[in-house]
């Protein structure tokens, strides 16, 4: 929100109900000028018109705030990159390609980019303890593996996979396409995307910060 979207929605706040003509008269300007901004809050649904009322608030910004998932915002507009290693890599590369890439979590993939499974930041912390040559050991070795990745598609809703990152104890899920020629019970996977726990956190910052006022 603009610091002008902000201050006018603060005014209509603080009037209850006020016409487009005494907010251009507020802020010393003409209707036609706030026409946009009119608009903009209008259908973040922040605000409202009555006909020969005027404009009033809605308290939907409040709701928002209360329930981050009320727009029911969907997989495929927040997922990131995904951070992929073949399972032939070593231990030791995916350690480079996590420091590098600056992810927590990487997804393992076959020789035909298909997903294989997953190796986090204790996944390798654990190999690297142990006594093995790190430039030795697969990652396909120490991963966990499919069937056993939970995995999320893109048409769902956010909120499903802040569920799944909580009931799994797990930082990542990987964002999937199945591909032709799997079985029903034998899916191949493609990666298209990652959803993190930071995925999920910057929502509620952001919202947070597009509706302060
Ligand atoms: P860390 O192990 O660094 O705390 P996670 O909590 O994400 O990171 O991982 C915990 C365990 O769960 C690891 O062994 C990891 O391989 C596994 N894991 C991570 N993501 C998934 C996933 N999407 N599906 C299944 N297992 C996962």
């Amino acid at each position: 929100m603009t610091n002008r979207q902000q201050a006018i929605l603060e005014l209509v706040k603080k009037e209850g109900t006020i016409t487009g003509d005494q907010i251009a008269d507020h802020f010393n300007v003409t209707r036609a000028t706030l026409r946009a901004d009119l608009s903009v809050l209008t259908s973040a649904g922040f605000i409202d018109a009555r006909p020969r009322v005027g404009y009033y608030y809605t308290g939907l910004e409040r709701k928002a705030l209360r329930d981050p998932f009320l727009d029911n915002p969907l997989v495929r507009d927040f997922k990131a990159v995904p951070i992929v290693v073949k399972e032939t890599s070593s231990v030791y590369e995916a350690i480079c390609t996590m420091f590098l890439e600056d992810v927590g979590t990487l997804y393992v993939v076959k020789e035909d980019n298909s997903l294989a499974g997953v190796v986090s930041r204790k996944d390798l912390l654990k190999t690297a303890i142990g006594k093995m040559d790190l430039q030795e050991v697969p990652v396909g070795m120490i991963m966990t593996r499919i069937p056993n990745i939970i995995v999320c598609y893109e048409d769902d809703p956010l909120i499903e996979v802040a569920q799944k990152l909580i009931s799994f104890q797990i930082d990542s899920v990987p964002v999937v396409r199945v591909r032709e020629g799997g079985s029903k019970d034998n899916p191949v996977y493609d990666v298209v995307g990652r959803i993190t726990k930071t995925t999920i956190t910057r929502r509620f910052v952001d919202l947070a910060n597009g509706l302060r006022v």
